[in-house]
């Protein structure tokens, strides 16, 4: 490709404004604007989102009820979605369409893999299209156990991890990780060592160290409540939990780490909100992947947690035949502003072994990174993340917007692939004037 170099320096823009016409300009301008956007809305047309599918949830969630005995007051209900979670071959064989090769391969992935998933997660299935971006996260595959690469723990996390439930790899702030249980376990999961085989939270005695580590290192002013699922520590346990940080006085922010809001939006009840509202700040991340996972559940959930005075992220992950399409993670990230949830990070999937389908390469990340700056709102625009191995943090990885510099000249890419070269104070020497 010619690279076309534009060279705005003061005198020429001024010498170019006073030949044209400012406002024929910006007409052009705003013509050329409206055709960069064509592709992606003809193409926005065909990625449904929950609120699409409302017909075919409502015909799901019948289904479902009616196989597993249950009446529609119990749907709203997150326990019984809890112990409802299908975890069995016959199961699901009666509500999605598996033939007997899938069906053999199911029972042999079950004979060494846990796997579960909730009624509301079964039903955003049933409205997806057979081994879609839906299936693909909860409905186990038979690569998971036949995957040989990858590691158990390529974060390293055994060995970053000072006390028992600890992780702490940065220098202020730390993750605690109070359970292993989940609503749904994800087939891409990155810590699906800890899956085990039953439901586990932290016990007493650990998560007490964990806090008295918290307590007695001042310089940790960040607290991040993870899992498995932070949501699914029942409402007492959680005020019991943040109350305890809150009342540490370095700690500055405390969040949670949690996929109900995608998995169980059930779980946001007035209940859990009256607790979650006493602490302040308190920063919500979940795991929005793909856009039929927004509904009017999710909204709801994410809605009233908000108006609990909870700030939303989204962490989601860069996943090979869910979301690694520029389109579905823009429309997806343009979903998620409407529901009050800012896109944070899109993390490059680890090498988890019995994951490696779901790898991508880092060019299908920055594709999606490079049709999203300047095309839609930066609010609209995560970080791109890839974790270092060894233990060593996340890592941000950018399509390159900054191409060269010589002198007090800088060679910059725009988001339209223009490249401009600009006068601009570079600093050359440390240090402060
Ligand atoms: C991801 C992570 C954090 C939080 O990182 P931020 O970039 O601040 O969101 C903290 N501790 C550990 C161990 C992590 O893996």
């Amino acid at each position: 490709m010619a690279v076309k170099i534009y060279n705005l320096d003061e005198e020429q823009l001024c010498n170019g404004i006073k030949e044209l016409d400012p406002s024929t300009v910006a007409l052009e301008r705003a013509a050329t604007l409206k055709e960069r956007i064509g592709e992606y809305l003809k193409a926005k047309r065909a990625i449904h989102t929950g609120f699409d599918l409302a017909r075919e949830y409502a015909e799901a969630q019948v289904k479902i009820l009616d196989c597993l005995g249950g009446w529609e007051t119990d749907w709203n209900n997150w326990r019984w979605q809890l112990r409802h979670r299908v975890t069995d071959v016959d199961t699901l064989a009666t509500l999605l369409p598996i033939n007997d090769l899938l069906r053999q391969e199911l029972t042999e992935v079950s004979r060494h893999l846990r796997w579960a998933i909730s009624p509301y997660y079964l039903a955003l299935i049933m409205c997806d299209q057979p081994l879609g971006a839906i299936w693909k996260q909860a409905v186990p595959s038979l690569e998971e156990v036949t995957d040989q690469s990858g590691s158990d723990d390529p974060m390293d996390e055994q060995w970053t991890s000072p006390v028992p439930g600890v992780t702490r790899r940065y220098p202020d702030r730390l993750i605690i990780n109070v359970t292993n249980q989940c609503a749904m376990f994800c087939r891409h999961c990155q810590r699906r060592r800890n899956i085990g085989l039953a439901d586990q939270h932290l016990p007493y005695p650990q998560l007490s160290r964990a806090l008295d580590y918290v307590r007695s290192n001042r310089e940790i002013r960040d607290v991040l409540i993870t899992g498995g699922d932070a949501l699914l520590l029942d409402d007492q346990a959680l005020d019991w939990l943040l109350q305890e940080l809150h009342r540490i006085p370095h700690v500055e922010i405390k969040r949670l780490g949690t996929r109900a809001p995608v998995t169980l939006p059930q779980r946001i009840t007035p209940e859990l909100c009256a607790v979650l509202e006493k602490y302040p700040p308190l920063y919500i991340n979940t795991q929005f992947n793909h856009p039929l996972e927004i509904t009017p559940e999710a909204k709801r959930a994410c809605s009233m947690l908000v108006k609990a005075g909870a700030v939303l992220g989204n962490q989601s992950v860069l996943l090979r035949g869910v979301n690694n399409n520029p389109h579905v993670m823009k429309k997806l990230n343009q979903e998620l502003l409407k529901l009050r949830v800012r896109p944070y990070y899109m993390f490059h999937a680890k090498n988890v072994r019995g994951t490696s389908h779901f790898i991508t390469p880092v060019d299908d990340g920055l594709e999606i990174m490079e049709h999203l700056r300047g095309f839609t709102s930066g609010l609209a625009v995560p970080s791109y993340i890839i974790n270092a191995s060894g233990g060593y943090g996340k890592v941000p990885i950018a399509p390159n917007y900054l191409i060269g510099r010589s002198g007090n000249r800088l060679l910059l890419r725009t988001w339209e692939d223009k490249v401009i070269s600009m006068e601009i104070p570079i600093r050359t020497t440390i240090g402060r004037e």
